[in-house]
């Protein structure tokens, strides 16, 4: 993603991320209350459309980064099919960049990842990050842990003469080929945070 503008006071060395990423949640909180309550009390008629524009802009930057720390922490949720699993997760910009970096990479980068195996699935959730031809590298991740993986392709990546349609997942995957139980989730329905306003953690 595009940086529109440098942070002000990003994290420095030596503090630790955890507590630094804790400290930029409340800090924007708190101030985005204290601005709703400024908004609400003088009303906002009359924003004009240049400051509609770089308030979206803003506001799609801030959800973005929200995601983005969700995904590399509590992971994140999303609304879907009952035959999909809800978990997705993000990549950050440097790994993007391992991921193209001097090798044929046949994937677009995608805003969320969804977890392609079925609801319920035992192990930690996978999704395809980028794909090589003899193998793929997923995002896997579970309970605070994440990581990128290569995998070698599931066995029946193979198209056959009797069985055209090729299993999508990686060698070793718990439950159906892919092909098995319809198609894999695509990403439109936007990624919400594993845990949400209300607290409640994600499964
Ligand atoms: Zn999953
Ligand atoms: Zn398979």
């Amino acid at each position: 993603m595009t940086r529109q503008n440098e942070a002000a006071d990003p994290p420095r060395g030596g503090v630790d991320p955890v507590a630094a990423l804790i400290g930029a949640c409340h800090h924007f909180a708190t101030h985005i209350d204290v601005l709703a309550d400024q908004l609400s009390a003088v009303g906002v008629v009359g924003l004009s459309a240049d400051d509609a524009e770089r308030v979206s802009d803003a506001i799609t930057r801030a959800f973005t980064a929200t995601s983005l720390a969700s995904a590399l922490t509590v992971g994140l949720r999303r609304a879907c099919d009952d035959d999909e699993c809800p978990h997705s997760n993000m990549l950050t910009d440097a790994e993007w960049a391992r991921l193209t970096a001097g090798r044929i990479a046949v994937n677009a980068r995608k805003a969320t990842y969804s977890c392609e195996l079925e609801p319920g699935h035992p192990g930690p959730h996978m999704s395809l990050a980028q794909s090589y031809g003899e193998h793929d590298t997923w995002i896997r991740w579970a309970d605070g842990a994440r990581e990128l993986v290569d995998l070698a392709l599931c066995p029946s990546s193979v198209i056959l003469a009797d069985d055209p349609e090729p299993c999508l997942l990686f060698d070793g995957h718990p439950g159906n080929h892919s092909y098995d139980r319809g198609a894999v989730p695509d990403d439109g329905g936007g990624p919400s945070p594993e845990r949400g306003m209300d607290g409640v953690p994600g499964e």
